[in-house]
């Protein structure tokens, strides 16, 4: 079994992104800059919004953290993203989801311009995606695909099986792998809450990409031998082992399932920290406007 590192990937990633801004400064271009807007307070939310803000220090970006309060009107912090759009030293936008109930996330993300959607959750890009045309991936997604490509996971011809069909994930996930590409040309199943006999499909997935938020779902009597296992979920749950308390759980049974992978994700470490770098490469694309 050999451990897909997310935690090592993405500091490989990093770095040399690090590499490439000392290089852009030096040559008198600017710093790439990212936004992002954060609604109310939430404790997941404000953690992971506080790691993107990390991460742009670590490689040099400047970043812009917009607070907004939980009872903001839907018409305020479309104000918001749109001084964001027009600030042409902004490279990328990301507004962290999800939103308060009062607010129409779909909206809000059609309110970011595709050329800072580092997110890649734009129809525009979500379109361009689907055609194979150069755009910003969803940064899980696009995470998922670094790693297999860095780990040389041999993707042609393979039966991929992903649980889960959110716009975020387990939706543009299915998509990417069936594209002729590499990572990509597999043959995909798209599994959700509605499908019958799911173990009859997961038990054929020489890859099978797990997205659906219920802490360690997939059992080994789930899978074959030689299963190469993606898990995406981070479920957190008390635990008296921890100094926090709290420990995170992904969507396999990684202790139960282990020995019959080829190759696998450990929650933590494994897919949250690619998220992350993609999201950075993004934002590095932007500022370097290559796309659009
Ligand atoms: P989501 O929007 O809640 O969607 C969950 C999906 O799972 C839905 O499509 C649902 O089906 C399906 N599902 C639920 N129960 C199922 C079952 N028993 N069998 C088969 N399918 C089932 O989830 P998400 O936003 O994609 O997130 C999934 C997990 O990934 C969460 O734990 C989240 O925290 C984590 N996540 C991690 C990262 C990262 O960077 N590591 C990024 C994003 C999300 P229906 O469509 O029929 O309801």
């Amino acid at each position: 079994m050999i451990l897909l590192d997310g935690k090592k990937t993405s500091n490989d990633i990093k770095d040399e992104i690090a590499v490439e801004v000392a290089q852009l400064v030096a040559s008198g271009s600017k710093k790439p800059h990212l936004a992002a807007i954060l609604v109310g307070k939430d404790g997941a939310s404000e953690t992971y919004v506080n790691a993107k803000v990390k991460a742009c220090l670590k490689v040099g970006f400047n970043s812009t953290l917009v607070r907004l309060d939980t009872n903001v009107t839907q018409e305020q912090l479309l104000v918001e993203v749109e001084k964001i759009n027009f600030n042409s030293d902004i490279d990328g936008l990301i507004v962290q989801l999800p939103l308060p109930s009062h607010i129409d996330e779909m909206k809000v993300t059609q309110a970011i311009l595709p050329t800072k959607d580092v997110d890649g959750f734009h129809p525009t890009n979500i379109g361009k995606m689907v055609l194979n045309l150069p755009t910003y991936l969803p940064a899980t997604p696009a995470g998922i695909l670094e790693l297999l490509a860095r780990y040389k996971v041999e993707t042609s011809g393979k039966n991929c099986v992903v649980i889960g069909r959110s716009n975020i994930v387990g939706s543009p996930m299915s998509i990417l792998m069936a594209r002729n590409a590499n990572p990509g040309n597999c043959t995909v199943t798209l599994t959700h809450s509605r499908t019958k006999n799911l173990i009859e499909i997961t038990k054929t997935a020489d890859i099978l990409i797990v997205a659906l938020g219920k802490a360690e779902f997939v059992t080994a009597n789930m899978v074959k031998e030689g299963v190469t296992i993606i898990d995406v979920g981070i479920t957190r749950v008390k635990s008296n082992k921890t100094k926090s308390g709290w420990k995170l759980l992904g969507d396999v049974d990684f202790k139960g399932v282990k020995n019959k992978c080829n190759f696998i994700t450990p929650v933590p470490g494994g897919v949250g920290p690619m998220t992350i770098a993609m999201l950075l490469k993004n934002t590095l694309l932007s500022s370097k406007s290559n796309l659009y």
